[in-house]
């Protein structure tokens, strides 16, 4: 595999070298990426792969998996799964170091003990409804649980009996003792540990207490010896409870992680959020989480976006430490960049109308030469007949004087073939043209005598007798969004109706034939295609990756 930069020069390397330069971290730079497996990677997780990863590879360092599954209600193997595929497709490994969350359950269990002995945490027997109040809010303090001055010896005791199932859930938690009049939220003696009688995907029923994630997560990157904890902006105030944990439990300030902060991957057009793309998938407004339309990296993929396209996305992005919403126009603009130069192009006609040419000899086949791609080796030969398809808005009755493909009494080239003339439209009862007959130069093909008289439109077309029936599926955004390209908080209400547009009656040139699921072609003039996983042999079904404009790139020069 070609060598793979996944990050430019960013304020988090600068962070970084400056630990090294003042001697933290000598043992070498350690990141990790933890997914919740409660749903599908998108195309926000894609960014921060690419950064734990890339991070990990500049310094020479580690990059863990680490599944953060500390909340079985909402967690799945399949999650866990499609996680692993996904990070494996972007282009990185982890190695063996795969880790769970849970795997460090009697680790945390333990850690939690001792902030008990340690007379940092407690046994709450206020509700969740009690513990909200007492909370306070952001301009008023909060107020002390009565249960909060139990003695060691007492929460000892209850948080044992939690554990081993005496207590119905809600009954009882789990608390760290902070400060209930702190300025930050977080740091009111939070909740730690509650009382769940669920089954985990992985321990079964071993358990029926469960870590809250603002303690699994930092201890988790704490005993694997992550040095740099990456994490998106929503986690800034989290970090002085994780720093408070992380000194009330002696790790050295020299070894233990070091959490910083970067804003999220917000996209025009786009939903990012698992929740919400969880919703579009069990409600049916796509036929599930690897739809095309879909900003998961599974439907990116099945789209026929590249892992290199996503890469270079994600590079260009950067890193900052401010929220700001990126152009989906961008992302294409990677995905065409891609496929420009690593697709080959073939010809095939979305919408057919039929052409026959009057003076070509009924029954004779002829070869056309066709190169691949400017950029690629390899040609092809194109088969040509008698009878052709063109693209029906490639022909127009009363057509305007600038339009310079198909008109009667026009001429117009065939690309890779002949100039040919329309002398008569046919039309059904109804009005509706339904077949042109043409005449063709015979001399105007490479190489003929009239080869290089200029006509002023090139279109593409295939053989009738010889084209692969295919389906095609074009895909507009699943969501519609303002001017800003914001997606409305009631974004199921703005779900587009018309995202998929399904043609049945697609005509593509042979050298299509049993092509793998994941094949991309350029369509001439047409679009970047990818054979989809629907398709078998006798039925081929493309995804259009994308059109061939560049509205990106032509923001750029302008
Ligand atoms: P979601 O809101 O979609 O459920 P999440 O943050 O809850 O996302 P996690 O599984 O916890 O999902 O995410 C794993 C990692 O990916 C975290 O470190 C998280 O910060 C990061 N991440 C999630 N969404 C984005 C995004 N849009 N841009 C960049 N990083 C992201
Ligand atoms: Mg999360």
């Amino acid at each position: 595999m070609a060598e793979i930069n996944a990050v430019t020069s960013n304020f988090i390397q600068n962070e970084i070298n400056d630990d090294l330069k003042n001697g933290k971290y000598s043992d070498g730079i350690h990141t990790r990426f933890p997914p919740e497996p409660n749903g599908y990677l998108h195309v926000g997780h894609a960014k921060s792969i690419c950064l734990n990863f890339g991070i990990a590879k500049q310094y020479g360092g580690m990059c863990n998996l680490r599944f953060d599954d500390t909340n079985p209600t909402k967690e799945d193997v399949e999650y866990v799964d499609s996680i692993q595929e996904d990070v494996k497709w972007l282009g990185f490994t982890w190695d063996d170091r795969k880790y769970y969350a849970s795997d460090y359950f009697p680790k945390l269990y333990e850690f939690a003990v001792e902030l008990i002995k340690r007379g940092k945490a407690f046994v709450d027997d206020l509700s969740a409804d009690e513990i909200r109040e007492y909370r306070g809010t952001l301009t008023e303090a909060g107020k002390e649980s009565p249960y909060r001055n139990r003695s060691v010896e007492e929460n000892l005791d209850l948080f044992t009996r939690m554990k081993n199932g005496e207590f119905a859930d809600g009954a009882k938690v789990l608390r760290a003792k902070i400060d209930m009049a702190s300025p930050n939220i977080t740091l009111r003696d939070p909740i730690i540990y509650r009382i769940a009688h669920v089954a985990h995907h992985r321990t079964g029923d071993e358990w029926c207490i469960y870590p809250m994630y603002d303690f699994a997560h930092p201890l988790s990157d704490a005993i694997e010896n992550i040095t740099h904890s990456i994490c998106t902006l929503e986690f800034e105030e989290h970090r002085p409870f994780y720093d408070w944990l992380l000194d009330s439990l002696g790790f050295d300030v020299n070894t233990r992680p070091r959490q910083i902060e970067f804003a999220r991957l917000n996209l025009t057009n786009t939903v990012t959020s698992k929740r919400k793309l969880r919703q579009l998938v069990e409600e049916g407004y796509v036929s599930g989480w690897d739809d095309p339309r879909m900003p998961t990296i599974s439907g990116l993929r099945r789209r026929g976006y590249t892992p290199e396209a996503i890469r270079n996305f994600c590079r260009e992005v950067g890193v900052a430490k401010a929220n700001s919403l990126v152009d989906y126009a961008m992302l294409e603009h990677f995905v065409r960049d891609d496929l420009n130069n690593n697709a080959d192009r073939i010809m095939a006609v979305l919408r057919p109308l039929k052409v026959t040419l009057t003076n070509y000899p009924e029954g004779q086949k002829e070869y056309m030469l066709a190169d691949n791609s400017p950029f690629r080796e390899g040609h092809r030969f194109v088969p040509f007949t008698r009878t052709l398809f063109i693209e029906q808005d490639d022909f127009m009755e009363d057509a305007p004087k600038k339009f310079f493909r198909l008109k009667p009494g026009g001429e117009v080239r065939l690309k890779h073939g002949y100039i040919i003339k329309c002398d008569e439209v046919v039309k059904d009862e109804a009005g509706n043209v339904v077949e042109l007959l043409c005449s063709y130069d015979p001399d105007s093909k490479t190489g003929g005598a009239t080869a290089n008289r200029k006509v002023k439109g090139t279109i593409h077309w295939v053989s009738a007798g010889d084209a692969l029936t295919a389906e095609a599926r074009l895909y507009d955004f699943l969501i519609e969004t303002d001017e800003n390209g914001d997606v409305p908080a009631d974004f199921l209400a703005a779900v587009n109706e018309k995202s998929l547009e399904v043609l049945t009656n697609v005509k593509v040139e042979p050298a299509a034939y049993l092509t793998a699921q994941g094949t991309h072609y350029q369509f001439l003039r047409t679009g970047y295609f990818v054979v989809d996983k629907d398709s078998t042999p006798d039925h081929l079904v493309f995804n259009r990756v994308a059109g061939l404009k560049d509205s990106w790139a032509k923001v750029q020069k302008g």
